[in-house]
């Protein structure tokens, strides 16, 4: 396959950047580098430093060469500063994402991936593993430009052949460490246990301890980013062959929740976590766990590392890579 992506410098779209390579496939990266960053780039690519919203740079790209499917990956990720800065997230996520798909099909290009989240399902009131056809409300404007986006795909998928794939909590690094998550403001859960494993931070606050679960703190669906990577391999296959617009949720289907993701931590670090419990986070949802039976049944996809030891080693192992390196 012939794949087109942009925001192959970022953390997702690096590591299916390389799940794409390692199966013989062909890219082209696009990625402006603001969040993105060239250390983690492929080598020997072609790439191209543009936004996708310069239709004229994109169109001559497009006209470059036959690809297949456009993959599209870049875009804003912080709920919180969605909370504070929504224009960012539409400007972005939302009207910037709609041209680039114009231009897509104005040069024949109309087979989509496009990186979604469980952001948008908000807080689903009953308790069982969420499924693609529940009403969608997202808390924050992260997921609310997700969802205009996708519904944007959905409305035209008369000219669109498109894949929505609704990424639960992805974590982990690359198993050899070509790349993984660099952040400057780190918010995930996983990368701020991996900056305090190698004293990058003194102690994480864990946000809430008075949710409606086991142990008080929020529940989450950790997905390693290698299998989430192999997904988009089996997705881009399954689009060409069978031509249809189709939504799936991208998780393992299994909750965990905040203290004991530092546990497992705690288990592999011999105790280095130093947590504290603090307030709520604003925007964030109580329990988001995926219900996988569709993605399970029309894609074939293998996890290799359906392990949260597993996913928090490979953080923590890319963090001591950064840390030395100074990214
Ligand atoms: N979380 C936390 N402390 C942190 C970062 C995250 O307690 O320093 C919690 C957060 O409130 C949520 C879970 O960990 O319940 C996962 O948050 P993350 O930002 O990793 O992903 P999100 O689910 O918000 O996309």
């Amino acid at each position: 396959m012939n794949i087109l992506l942009t925001g192959g410098a970022g953390y997702i779209g690096s590591h299916v950047a390389l799940s794409l390579l390692d199966s013989g496939n062909d890219i082209t990266i696009i990625d402006n580098l603001i969040t993105g960053n060239k250390e983690i780039l492929p080598k020997n690519i072609n790439f191209y430093n543009c936004n996708i919203n310069n239709k004229k740079k994109i169109k001559e790209i497009i006209q470059s060469s036959q690809f297949d499917i456009l993959m599209h990956f870049a875009g804003y990720i912080k709920v919180e500063e969605s909370v504070y800065q929504p224009e960012k997230y539409f400007e972005n996520n939302t009207k910037n994402a709609i041209s680039l798909f114009e231009t897509c099909l104005e040069n024949n290009l109309n087979n989509i991936i496009f990186s979604s989240t469980a952001a948008i399902y908000g807080n689903p009131k009953n308790n069982n593993p969420i499924t693609e056809n529940v009403i969608l409300e997202p808390l924050n404007p992260y997921g609310e430009s997700k969802m205009r986006t996708e519904k944007y795909l959905l409305a035209n998928n008369d000219k669109f052949n498109s894949i929505i794939l609704r990424y639960f909590n992805v974590a982990g690094a690359d198993s050899q460490l070509r790349t993984g998550l660099i952040s400057d403001e780190a918010t995930h859960l996983i990368k701020i246990i991996s900056e305090v494993a190698v004293g990058k931070r003194s102690k994480i606050l864990i946000y809430g301890n008075d949710y409606q679960t086991l142990d008080g703190t929020a529940l989450r669906d950790y997905i390693h980013v290698s299998d989430l990577a192999d997904i988009h391999v089996e997705a881009a296959k399954y689009l060409l062959k069978n031509k249809q617009t189709n939504v799936f949720n991208c998780g393992y289907g299994k909750g965990y929740s905040v203290l004991e993701v530092i546990n497992e931590a705690n288990n592999i670090t011999g105790n280095k976590i130093k947590f504290e419990f603090s307030k709520r986070r604003r925007g964030d949802a109580e329990k988001l766990v995926a219900d996988v039976n569709k993605i399970n049944k029309y894609i074939k996809w293998q996890p290799r590392y359906n392990n949260l030891k597993k996913i928090i080693e490979s953080s923590i192992n890319w963090e001591k890579k950064i840390n030395e390196k100074n990214l």
